[in-house]
Order: structure tokens, then C-alpha cells, then sequence
């Protein structure tokens, strides 16, 4: 522990996003691309070392970050050695440090009697620093062992598990039925959350460092599970839960009303591919956007929406307004379930004048005009009464609209492929697989990420894919298959 005092001495800082009014006008990234490394040294003084660190701990970091460890060599200005101990438990912070919600920060003990430790920016300023010195470099593999593995998708999960397994020396090929690698994180998650040069440079490293990587390949419908068995000594399922929660309320088939993934992937894709934002159906530009649900994808939607010019956007929360702090049955170090404002809600205050979400509103149906497109959706207000939603009467309302975005979670992976490979799903529809374990009702079959555990977060899709790198790795130098 560097400076003793330092969480006395200290308020929070946190680095802050590019100016609102500039930002909405292009799709880079919302962070300053400047970090001030004298404030986030000073920062890292605010750490306390904990006996118990419980920012690594289960309630905090899923892939147990040595957060204390590297705050303290961050305040000692060794940025190298930092970087080494963040690489120890992470494949991408680069990822991490620009998107993850940081639960580390949510169980952090300072958090008890003040605000957290700003592990977050430390850790995006360390692996930018590691990039910009030249210090991440490409990680060469001297020992093959002979052993091949597929992994199907390309995700967090697959490319950490990818990455895990072939610097211990297996080859490895990923296998994405996109045309782009990287999952959620290049088609899902918006340029301005995370740059797509970020996910390249990554996957770039990855390759030269000996991965193979095969784009355009939809694995049970292109190649059977059955060939990929007779190619490879172990397979991973790492497919992420792309089944879309629906909403079946009347009219729902009117044109106008898409997926969230759908319209954010339309948007990254044009502006990958052409260069500039999607002018389609699925452009927001003058019209009237309703977002269905929150989340971190209602959050995108809106943020995209403002980005094409949409003429007003609303948000549809079904459950009530989180309160400003913890509440009791919330208590530290839990992941504090709080009213956030997150990038999308700032830049709707700014340029609507409002935050655009509106709770407790269930949609009763869509309206639409003699065209078939929508036009508007009659909602009512509902309570919660001992865990019960309870409409209430005299509060239905029609709210205008040519533009529907559904944004209500994700229900599982879809089936075709557990259904090609035949394995077993659990209750919820993921591919059935103990966490710690990985295996499938298959022998040599194994997965990761949100396919097994149901939608989450970036960080466990890294904390998977480690684990079940793992578990492969026990299962190939066990197996009595020839390499
Ligand atoms: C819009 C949005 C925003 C999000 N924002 C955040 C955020 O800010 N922070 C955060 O931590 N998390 C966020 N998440 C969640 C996070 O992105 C996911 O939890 C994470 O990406 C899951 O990783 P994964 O590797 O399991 O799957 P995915 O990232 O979903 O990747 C699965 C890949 O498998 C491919 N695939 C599927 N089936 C096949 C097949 N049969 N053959 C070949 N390829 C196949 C898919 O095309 C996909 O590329 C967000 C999610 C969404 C949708
Ligand atoms: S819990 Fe907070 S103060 Fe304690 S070691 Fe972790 S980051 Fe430092």
C-alpha cells in the first residue's frame, strides 16, 4: 500500500466522456481517448489494500482482477508491472476497462463509507498505456501439442477460451457464423461503447499469435457438429444467448417494430461496411423511437437513435424507478441496484431535454396505420403487490410512434445447434454444463459463456472461457485419442 492516507486525503475522480454535444455527432467513442495518468495515480492512492480485498472477491471481479495489487503499483508509477498482474487474470481489459458495469467497484469497502475506488478508469489506463508503450505484444506459442479444439463463436468467451488454449500450445480454430469476429463485441455493443479497432487489434494479436479464425460459418447448419468431431480432439459451444425475448401483443407484426439486436447490428454494420450510418428502414432519422426495456442494449438503442437523428425517443421500463442509494434489502457489497445514468439517458437530456425513460408501463398492444406500419402502442401503468404486477385502471394511453425497438433480454441460445449436436439443454433452454466443469451431455463437447449461464456480462464471458480452457486442457491431456 502505497500512501496510507490516501482514501482520507482523496475524493473520487472519475474520468470523464467526451462533451455531449460533440460526441452525438459521430460514432467514436464516448471516452476522451486521454487518460491523465498523475490524477489515476493519485486515484490508485485511494486504495486501502483490504485484508479482504472484496473488489476481487466473489461479489466483486468474476475473474478475481489483483486490484489492489496493481492500484498500488499504479500510484508507485510502475505502469509496467501493473499491467502484468492485470494480464495474469484478464485476456482483453481493454474490453473490461471500456465496458464492463464493474461490480469490483460495487463491492469495494472504501464504497462503505465513501465512494469506491475508480478501478475501472486504472484499468482501462493501464492496458491503453500497455498498448501505446509497445508493451503488448504478440505472445509467441514455442510448443504445439498436437491437439486441435474448434470453438463455435466468437465472443468473449470463445476468443478467451481460444486464447487460453493455444498458448498452452493446442491449436485452435474459431469458428463465427458473422462475417466479423468478436460476438456481442463487435456487432451488439456500439462503436461509441467500444471502438471496433479496439476488437480487431485484439483478434489481430490473436491470429499472429497462431488462432485460426473462420469467418461466414454457421456451425449445425454449414458444418454438422458430427464433422467438426472428426477434426477435433475437443469443441467448445461458446454461441452466446441470441434468442430475443418477443413481445406477442396485438399488431406486433406491423412494420416498424425490430429487435434491438437487429437494428443496433444494421446500424455497426453500414457504418463498418460504408462508412457511414444505416439510411434503411432501420434508421431512426425523424421519427418518434419508443425503446422497449432497459438494459445495457435499451441504453445502446437510445444512444444510436440520437446518433441518426431520431425526432424524439421514449423508453418503456416495466418494473419502478430505482431508488438514488441502496436500499436495505440491497446491502454492500452487493452489485447496488441504484437509478444510473448512463451515456444514452445523458445525451437525451441534453438534447430532448429529458431522460426518456418512463417506468412502470406494460404495453397492451400496437397500433398501426392503413400501411401495416406502426403508429403508436396503448400502454397502461402497473404496480407491483406482493410480487404481482397489477394494471392499473384509468391510466391507458396511446403514445406515437413509427419506430418500435424491443429491448427486453434475451430468453437462450437458439436450438439448431444443440439440437445438431444432440446435448442435453437445461430448464432455461441453455446448453446444459455445470460452471467449473463446461461438459456437455457429450463427451469432448464443453461450453461457455452466455449459451450455458444465460445472458450477462463481458467479464463472465472472459471468467468462462478461462474456465473452460481448463477444463479442455484436463479433458485433451487425459484423453486417449491420438494428437
Ligand atoms: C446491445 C448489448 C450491449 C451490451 N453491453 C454490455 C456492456 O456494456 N457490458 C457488458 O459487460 N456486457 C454487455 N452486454 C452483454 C455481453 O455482450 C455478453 O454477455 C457477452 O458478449 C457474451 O459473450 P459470449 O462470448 O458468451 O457470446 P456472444 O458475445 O453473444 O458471442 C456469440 C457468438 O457466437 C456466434 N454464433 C452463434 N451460433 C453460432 C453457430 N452455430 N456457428 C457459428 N457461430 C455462432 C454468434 O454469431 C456470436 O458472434 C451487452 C449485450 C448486448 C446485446
Ligand atoms: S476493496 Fe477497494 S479499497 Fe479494498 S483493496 Fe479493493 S479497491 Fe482497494
Amino acid at each position: 500500500m502505497g500512501k496510507v492516507t490516501g482514501f482520507l486525503e482523496l475524493d473520487r475522480e472519475v474520468e470523464s466522456y467526451r462533451d455531449v454535444e460533440i460526441r452525438i455527432k459521430d460514432y467514436d467513442e464516448i471516452f476522451s481517448g486521454t487518460h491523465n495518468l498523475d490524477q489515476l495515480q493519485q486515484q490508485g492512492s485511494r486504495c486501502m489494500d483490504c485484508g479482504v480485498p472484496f473488489c476481487q472477491s466473489e461479489s466483486g471481479c468474476p475473474i478475481d482482477n489483483l486490484i489492489p495489487e496493481w492500484n498500488d503499483l499504479v500510484y508507485n508509477n510502475e505502469w509496467r508491472d501493473a499491467l502484468e498482474r492485470l494480464e495474469k487474470t484478464n485476456n482483453f481489459p481493454e474490453f473490461t476497462g471500456r465496458v464492463c458495469p464493474a461490480p469490483c467497484e460495487g463491492s469495494c469497502v472504501l464504497g462503505l463509507i465513501d465512494p469506491a475506488v475508480t478501478i475501472k478508469n486504472i484499468e482501462l489506463a493501464i492496458v491503453d498505456k500497455g498498448f501505446e508503450e509497445g508493451w503488448i505484444k504478440v505472445r509467441s506459442v514455442s510448443t504445439r501439442s498436437g491437439k486441435k479444439v474448434a470453438v463455435v463463436g466468437s465472443g468473449p468467451a470463445g476468443l478467451a477460451a481460444a486464447d487460453e488454449l493455444n498458448q498452452i500450445g493446442h491449436s485452435v480454430t474459431v469458428y463465427e457464423r458473422n462475417d466479423r469476429i468478436g460476438g456481442l463485441l463487435m456487432y451488439g455493443i456500439p462503436n461509441m461503447k467500444l471502438g471496433k479497432d479496439v476488437v480487431n487489434r485484439r483478434v489481430e494479436l490473436l491470429r499472429k499469435e497462431g488462432i485460426e479464425f473462420m469467418t461466414n460459418i454457421d456451425i449445425g447448419r454449414d458444418i454438422s457438429t458430427k464433422e467438426l468431431q472428426s477434426k477435433f480432439d475437443a469443441i467448445i459451444f461458446s454461441t452466446g444467448a441470441t434468442k430475443a425475448r418477443d413481445l406477442p401483443a396485438k399488431n406486433r407484426n406491423s412494420k416498424g417494430i425490430y429487435p434491438a439486436m437487429d437494428y443496433l447490428t444494421s446500424n455497426t454494420k453500414s457504418l463498418l461496411d460504408k462508412g457511414y450510418a444505416d439510411k434503411s428502414e432501420l434508421s431512426a432519422q425523424g421519427r418518434d423511437v419508443i425503446v422497449i426495456g432497459g438494459g445495457d442494449t435499451g441504453t445502446d438503442c437510445i444512444g444510436t437513435a440520437i446518433r441518426q437523428g431520431a425526432k424524439s425517443i421514449i423508453n418503456f421500463e416495466l418494473m419502478s424507478q430505482p431508488p438514488a442509494d441502496r436500499s436495505e434489502s440491497n446491502p454492500w457489497p452487493e452489485w447496488p441496484t441504484i437509478f444510473r445514468v448512463d451515456y444514452g439517458h445523458e445525451e437525451s437530456n441534453k438534447v430532448f431535454g429529458q431522460d426518456p425513460r418512463h417506468y412502470q408501463l406494460l404495453t397492451k398492444a400496437f397500433v398501426r396505420d392503413s400501411n401495416g406500419n406502426v403508429s403508436g402502442i396503448k400502454t397502461i401503468n402497473v404496480e407491483l403487490i406482493d410480487g404481482k404486477l397489477n394494471e392499473i385502471s384509468g391510466t391507458e394511453k396511446t403514445w406515437d410512434t413509427q419506430l418500435v425497438l424491443l429491448s427486453m433480454g434475451f430468453v437462450s441460445p437458439e436450438h439448431y445447434l444443440s439440437e445438431d449436436a444432440k446435448i442435453d439443454t437445461d430448464e432455461r433452454g441453455n446448453y446444459k454444463a455445470e460452471h467449473g466443469d463446461y461438459s456437455t451431455s457429450k463427451e469432448g463437447i464443453f461450453s461457455a459463456g452466455d449459451c450455458r449461464r444465460g445472458q450477462s456480462l463481458v467479464v463472465w464471458a472472459i471468467n468462462e472461457g478461462r474456465g473452460v480452457a481448463n477444463s479442455v486442457n484436463n479433458f485433451l491431456m487425459n484423453s486417449k485419442r491420438a494428437g
